[in-house]
C-alpha cells in the first residue's frame, strides 16, 4: 500500500482528541513510508494530518480545486499541489491517485466524499478499503445506521462487510492490509431468486 487518501473536517472539532488522532494517523502514514493524498488544505483535520506527515518527513500530495485555493487556505509546504477544475474532478483524481479511503471525523464534505468513494466499492468500480477512524465514538451513528441499512436488506452482508472501522490509526491500517474486496454487486432481490 504506497499511498492513501485522508477525508476529514476542514475545522478541528470541539475537541483536541479530533486533532490529535488526525496528527497521529499522520505520524503512522509517514512512518510506514505510505503517501498521504488530501484535499491540500491547510485548516482543520486537513491542515493537522499532513502537517504531522511533513514533520516526520513524509510524503504529501494535495488536491485542491482553483476555487477553494483562498478559502480552504491552500497549503503550502506539501510534497505536490495538484489544483483541478472542480470538486467532481478533485474525488476523481484523488481516488486515482489513493490505494486505499479512511474518513477521520468531519462535516457534510466529509461524508459526501467518503460516500461516494464507498458506493464505487460497493458497485466494483474499485477494489481499494474503505474505512472510518471512529476515535471519541464520533462515528457510532453512522455505523449504527449502516447496521440499520444491513437489517433492513438495503445492504447485503459482503457490502456490509466492506465498511472497516477502527478507533486507532495502526488497527485500521492494519485491517486496510487485510482488506480483499468482495465480488461484484448483485442486487438483493438476485440473490432470493
Ligand atoms: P467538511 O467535512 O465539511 O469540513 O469538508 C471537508 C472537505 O470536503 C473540504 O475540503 C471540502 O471542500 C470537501 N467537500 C465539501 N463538499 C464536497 C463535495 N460536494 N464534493 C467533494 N468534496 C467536498
Amino acid at each position: 500500500m504506497k499511498s492513501i487518501a485522508v477525508f476529514c473536517g476542514s475545522s478541528e472539532g470541539a475537541s483536541p482528541v479530533y486533532k490529535e488522532c488526525a496528527r497521529a494517523l499522520g505520524l503512522e502514514l509517514a512512518q510506514r513510508g505510505i503517501t498521504l493524498i488530501y484535499g491540500g488544505a491547510a485548516v482543520g483535520l486537513m491542515g493537522a494530518v499532513a502537517d504531522a506527515v511533513l514533520e516526520a518527513d513524509g510524503q504529501v500530495v494535495g488536491v485542491i480545486p482553483h476555487f477553494l485555493k483562498t478559502k480552504e487556505i491552500e497549503h503550502r509546504g506539501l510534497t505536490e499541489l495538484i489544483a483541478v477544475e472542480s470538486m467532481h474532478e478533485r474525488k476523481l483524481k484523488m481516488s486515482e491517485l489513493a490505494d486505499g479511503f479512511i474518513a477521520l471525523p468531519g462535516g457534510p464534505g466529509t461524508m459526501e466524499e467518503f460516500f461516494e468513494i464507498f458506493t464505487w466499492a460497493q458497485l466494483g468500480l474499485h477494489g481499494k478499503p474503505c474505512g472510518l477512524l471512529n476515535v471519541n465514538h464520533y462515528y457510532d451513528p453512522l455505523i449504527a445506521l449502516f447496521d440499520r441499512m444491513y437489517g433492513e436488506r438495503f445492504m447485503q452482508e459482503k457490502h456490509r462487510a466492506m465498511l472497516l472501522e477502527a478507533t486507532t490509526p495502526q488497527a485500521i491500517l492494519e485491517q486496510f492490509l487485510r482488506y480483499s474486496a468482495p465480488p461484484v454487486k448483485t442486487y438483493l432481490t438476485e440473490e432470493r431468486t
